[in-house]
């Protein structure tokens, strides 16, 4: 079966909007509730670093079904990353971004959960 994956960008970790949750509760919570099969955080996945990133980790990885990243707006996200997920070959749709700016913790959870 593909794997499903979310990954947590936090604009390298000194943006407000990320203030009011607590970013590696919210992936213990989908993992303890075994709601997907890897996590991650990055600091800056629009930044030239961060398409390196996904050119490397999505290389191959036929066997992921579904990506979501939270972190900004979903579409800017789409913008963001369609070269990155070009070059490495991956289908943009199965990426799903979410938005979880200014969230508690509790909120980014359900956010999240939503687009599972
Ligand atoms: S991809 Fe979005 S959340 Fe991540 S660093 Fe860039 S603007 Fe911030």
């Amino acid at each position: 079966m593909g794997k499903k994956g979310v990954f947590l960008c936090v604009c390298q970790g000194t943006c407000p909007s990320f203030e009011k949750m607590n970013i590696f509760e919210v992936l213990n919570t989908l993992r303890r509730e075994k709601l997907v099969d890897f996590v991650a955080i990055h600091p800056q996945l629009c930044a030239t670093d961060g398409d390196v990133f996904w050119e490397v980790f999505l290389k191959g990885a036929d066997d992921v079904d579904k990506l979501v990243v939270a972190g900004c707006d979903g579409t800017m996200q789409k913008k963001m990353f369609r070269e990155a997920f070009e070059a490495a070959g991956f289908d943009k749709e199965k990426h799903t971004g979410v938005d979880i700016r200014n969230m508690t913790t509790e909120e980014a959870i359900e956010a999240i959960k939503k687009v599972l």
